[in-house]
């Protein structure tokens, strides 16, 4: 696995930038990224690369990204698959396509769209657990632990950016993408685990999801180009009841033993794909309360 794993990133190397001092990166026999100052980073055996220095914080823990491992797996979100594959392949019918997956968690999403030669797969998470669990595996996905605010990628590289159920940073998606990019965001929808919601209201701080504000904030820095609702209701087994209830950050602060996880029977998925490009230099330096008519 480890060779493999240096494979992947060996024709990559032209696509990394420092981190630190912005420059170009080089991969060293050493099994290193490596600028001409020196800043070094290295490549670990599980075949990712830890761009944080020091501990990678997250507020996120290894059994979140378990459970949410075990509800991938078990398909709840195959037509969100589908549906990013289906956006890709409409905007890049042929040809290499360069993807980031940039807050890729247990890595999901980015494995599945690398088993296609076409797609060079790029994931990142803050999350170094989130990473170790993705990189498990022949993926020939470049995993990095890196932080949303400083991706070591160059400028103008990124086909297809993914952001998927977590934070953006905008500042970074626009001087990542490339001429062509497109920058897919997936954003939770006014049922979206409804039933969660059920079970632990009068625990949540809030009763439904302010997916507004994530749209116009998304509409302040990015041309929309198109959308896409997905809304589905899957029977749960009580074993992925649990799994639901321990894996999104909605029931942080909730005392899950107050709640009956047997009385989880069915969760609703409903999502927002937002696809758009980065506006142009002039609009992207406006305030950020432009509005862009919808039909
Ligand atoms: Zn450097």
């Amino acid at each position: 696995m480890p060779s493999t794993a240096f494979e992947a990133f060996s024709p990559a190397k032209r696509m990394f930038r420092c981190p630190i001092c912005k420059g170009k990166m080089s991969l060293s026999p050493k099994r290193s990224l490596v600028c001409k100052h020196g800043h070094c980073f290295d490549l670990s055996a599980r075949g990712y690369v830890n761009f944080l220095a020091g501990a990678a914080k997250s507020r996120y823990s290894a059994d979140l990204f378990a459970n949410r491992r075990t509800i991938l797996q078990a398909g709840f979100y195959d037509p969100v698959l589908d549906a990013l594959h289906e956006s890709i392949a409409r905007r890049f019918p042929q040809g290499r396509v360069c993807v980031l997956d940039a807050g890729c968690g247990d890595g999901f999403y980015a494995k599945a769209l690398s088993q296609e030669a076409r797609m060079d797969v790029y994931a990142l998470d803050n999350a170094k657990e989130a990473i170790q669990l993705a990189c498990r595996g022949d993926t020939g996905v470049k995993w990095m632990v890196a932080n949303l605010a400083d991706i070591p990628l160059r400028d103008g590289t990124v086909d297809a950016l993914l952001n998927i159920l977590t934070p953006a940073n905008y500042h970074e998606f626009a001087r990542l993408q490339s001429e062509r990019g497109i920058l897919i965001k997936i954003v939770p929808g006014s049922r979206y685990l409804g039933q969660i919601r059920e079970l632990a209201a009068g625990q949540l701080r809030s009763a439904s999801y302010q997916d507004e504000a994530t749209r116009s904030y998304f509409e302040s820095h990015m041309r929309l180009l198109a959308e896409k609702e997905l809304c589905y209701t899957r029977p749960v087994t009580p074993e992925q009841a649990e799994a639901f209830l321990r894996m999104t950050p909605m029931t942080f602060g909730v005392d899950l033993h107050s709640i009956h996880a047997a009385r989880l029977r069915e969760v609703t998925i409903h999502l927002h794909l937002l696809i758009g490009r980065r506006l142009t230099e002039k609009a992207s330096g406006s305030s950020g309360t432009v509005k862009i008519a919808k039909t």
